[in-house]
């Protein structure tokens, strides 16, 4: 029976994101969800698409969503997989996300694909094998093979048919490489002797995991116990949102891994998201012991081919569990029975680039749509999330100490500034010097966090003040001693270090701020014997620096691994009793709403890696401003206290969860235009917002203004935004509607986004 279908073409463009209707020649499989070629446009140019509904001949489209002037249909060219590449459930959220996050549906729909698909830039891969063709034949075979004197005459050939014969099997061609080695030809010759036939199958890359500590079997601890069970019950409820809230060292990953075990049990699949920062070897090597090859692992470091791979294995069904970053959310599963979302409160489950997507608000959705209920863990729960357990939306489950009752590590808070008056004005007080020395000679280990990475973070004139800024960003340029020049942590461009003021020409140029390399410095002025590991993007380039540089702090091979947020959260080192925090102000100086939130909660995380085994732990945090709540809560582990604390003052300024913020940012070269552009657009904007909300919503609008954003210019351009907090009533939806919509009418050369509750208001 002659079929259409409605396709949207892979082209993300406004004009063109809609259904295409299509001819299915006779005799092509194509379903909802396949890959497929087509002639598009009147030069009728191939392009990839992707079916999103298939007709018999006899239905019409719906006319509405289909472009009713095409008559004449054109034919499919041809499918690209043979698979459908989507799923139903796929297109249905990509539907969901284009109407949420007024996105494009063919970017939600790139997201739920490996980039690589598309334009096939990644094929399988075919393992060759070759076999002995008559394995009766083979003694025979060989003695062909001999000269009169009983040689091999071609001794590849011989060594190749011998290793076949012992293995009495097909063999990969690189296993039989691996013992006969440059015997490429000899397999050829072989093959055309009609000796060894060959064959071929599709392999999986799969990347390379090792884990770091075996795994163990524990038996769960009663509260564990509880919160399993609590799991189950929902799982069999098939709905519900559970915030699991336990403090570090809690055994919160042994409750996820029970939790998967008894949804695979119920024949259903499981997805975890983890942050990409803890979705370390550790973590995953752990998953891997524990569910095999049942596992797929989906994050940033893949190779192209592996990420292609370990998709595939999830979409033909050969993964059950997927751990994977924040994209991971999309996995292609059918009967998914339990999203875990690990480290709830990380800001990284919010996507930076469009479509801006929080991966809760689509795990949440996904849940839904599969009858599963969602699992939020950490030990410093985002307020948000701790508000909706308190008021009853999710179902907390606790946690409350750490296994086998270890105590959590006690924390030691220094005031710098009476270290500066005692004459100390090193990067360490006494305190942390007197336990690092200790901590190295008892044989153990410790960590340092600093926030900033590279030598110092900023460069100034003592003579005039001048500070030296990127050319390009309003931001100061860090020293990097190690390549001994500035850079700009925003678009990476360098500058020469400055021997004099570029300024004033006086030569008196002084470095502030402390950056991960002067720690290292620091600690092997210290301690000359003793190795340093530094972590942070600029020692952590390739794939597999991270795994070989957390191997080897696993081993012992080094008593000091210093390191930004990348060491903050999830590892799990036995022998790490010290953690010192070197500048806790650092990310309290940011200026947005959530840095005291920010600071608690990676305080608490960084404490959290100390004494995680038998050997108590100690924590460092050196401050200027120890009476700060966020660092007086961390230093007590008490999360309850600081939630209530913070709580009343987000009550109290109307901050989210009370409100919620949308900023629109612009950007341009040229300021004035952008001055004069955003002010017309924000003036329009408002008598939208007004018109729609009715004097009485109006005043939802708490917030309406039109600025530089607080970080005024970057990669050149001039950035200028608007900014509405908006009070969280039953209106909301509306107004968020319309700004968006607004929006979309209005793309000019000066409009860059809209984000809603954007994590990074800088
Ligand atoms: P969290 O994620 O809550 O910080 P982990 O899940 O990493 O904590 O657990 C900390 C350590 O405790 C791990 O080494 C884990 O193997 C171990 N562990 C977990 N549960 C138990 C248990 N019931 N008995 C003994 N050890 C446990
Ligand atoms: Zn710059």
């Amino acid at each position: 029976m002659e079929q259409t279908c409605e396709v949207i073409i892979d082209i993300a463009h406004a004009n063109v994101d809609r259904l295409y209707s299509y001819l299915v020649p006779e005799g092509m499989n194509v379903f909802a969800g396949s890959h497929v070629l087509v002639p598009f446009g009147n030069g009728n140019r191939q392009r990839e698409g992707f079916v999103i509904r298939v007709h018999d001949a006899q239905e019409t489209p719906d006319a509405n969503e289909t472009d009713a002037s095409i008559v004449v249909l054109k034919p499919l060219l041809r499918v690209i997989e043979p698979y459908p590449i989507l799923t139903p459930e796929q297109i249905d959220l990509a539907y969901w996300m284009q109407k949420s996050y007024f996105c494009l549906l063919v970017d939600a729909l790139r997201l739920m694909i490996p980039a690589q698909l598309r334009g096939s830039k990644v094929k399988e891969k075919i393992e060759r094998t070759v076999q002995l063709s008559d394995p009766e034949a083979v003694e025979a075979q060989l003695a062909s093979l001999l000269d009169k004197s009983g040689k091999p005459r071609a001794p590849k050939q011989y060594e190749v048919l011998e290793t076949l014969k012992t293995c009495g099997l097909e063999m990969a061609v690189s296993d039989v490489l691996a013992y006969v080695p440059d015997a490429q030809s000899a397999i050829s010759a072989l093959v055309k002797r009609g000796y060894l036939v060959e064959g071929g199958h599709v392999t999986f890359r799969r990347p390379n995991i090792s884990a770091l500590t075996a795994d163990k079997q524990v038996t769960l601890n009663d509260s564990q116990k509880s919160a399993v069970d609590a799991i189950a019950k929902a799982m069999e409820a098939k709905s519900g949102t559970l915030l699991l809230h336990g403090v570090t060292g809690s055994g919160k990953t042994e409750v996820y891994m029970h939790a998967i075990e008894r949804c695979l049990a119920a024949g259903r699949q499981a997805i975890m998201l983890v942050p990409e920062i803890s979705l370390t070897p550790q973590t995953v090597g752990l998953f891997q012991e524990r569910f095999s090859d049942g596992i797929a692992v989906l994050h940033s470091r893949l190779s192209a081919g592996e990420r292609f791979d370990e998709w595939r294995r999830i979409r033909l069904g050969k993964a059950r569990v997927a751990v994977g970053a924040r994209s991971a959310v999309f996995a292609p599963m059918q009967n998914v029975g339990l999203i875990i979302v690990d480290e709830e409160h990380e800001g990284s489950y919010q996507s930076e680039t469009v479509p801006r997507y929080g991966a809760l608000e689509v795990a949440s959705y996904r849940a839904k749509q599969f009858g599963a209920p969602m699992l939020l863990g950490s030990a410093t729960p985002s307020l948000l999330s701790y508000y909706r357990a308190l008021s009853g939306r999710y179902q907390l489950l606790e946690l409350p100490s750490r296994v086998q009752n270890r105590p959590l590590p006690v924390v030691e808070v220094i005031d710098m500034r009476q270290e500066f008056q005692a004459g100390n004005n090193g990067i360490f007080s006494g305190k942390l010097a007197q336990y690092l020395s200790e901590c190295l000679e008892k044989g153990q280990q410790a960590m340092l966090f600093i926030n900033r990475r590279g030598y110092s973070t900023f460069v100034s004139c003592r003579n005039c003040g001048h500070v030296v800024l990127c050319d390009d960003c309003d931001i100061s340029m860090t020293y990097h001693k190690g390549e001994n020049r500035l850079r700009c942590h925003f678009c990476g461009s360098v500058k020469p270090q400055p021997t004099v003021c570029p300024a004033c020409g006086k030569p008196f140029i002084k470095y502030f701020g402390v950056g991960t390399e002067q720690v290292e410095e620091a600690l092997h002025e210290l301690f000359p014997k003793a190795v340093t590991l530094r972590m942070d993007t600029d020692t952590i380039r390739t794939k597999d620096t991270m795994q070989q540089m957390l191997g080897a702090f696993a081993r012992g091979e080094a008593q000091f691994l210093v390191g930004t947020q990348m060491i903050a959260k999830g590892h799990d080192f036995p022998n790490v009793t010290l953690v010192g925090v070197v500048a806790a102000d650092a990310t309290l100086l940011i200026p947005d709403y959530r840095s005291t939130e920010r600071t608690f909660q990676l305080l608490t995380q960084v404490a959290g890696r100390a004494g995680r085994d038998e050997n108590p732990g100690k924590v460092v945090i050196q401050t200027y401003t120890p009476a700060h709540p966020a660092i007086r809560y961390a230093r007590e582990h008490d999360y309850k206290s600081f939630y209530f604390y913070e709580l009343e003052q987000r009550k109290k300024a109307i901050f989210p969860p009370f409100s919620l913020f949308v900023r629109i940012l612009f950007s341009s070269d040229d300021e004035s235009s952008l001055y004069t552009g955003v002010s017309a657009y924000a003036e329009q904007l408002k008598l939208a917002l007004d018109e729609r909300l009715g004097s009485e919503g109006a005043k939802d609008i708490l917030l309406y203004s039109a600025s530089p954003a607080p970080i005024k210019r970057k990669h050149r351009a001039y950035r200028y935004q608007i900014l509405i907090k908006l009070l969280r009533t039953a209106r909301l939806s509306s107004a968020i509607q319309t700004i968006y919509t607004f929006a979309a009418d209005h793309r000019s050369e000066l409009f860059a986004m809209v984000e809603v509750n954007p994590q990074d208001m800088l």
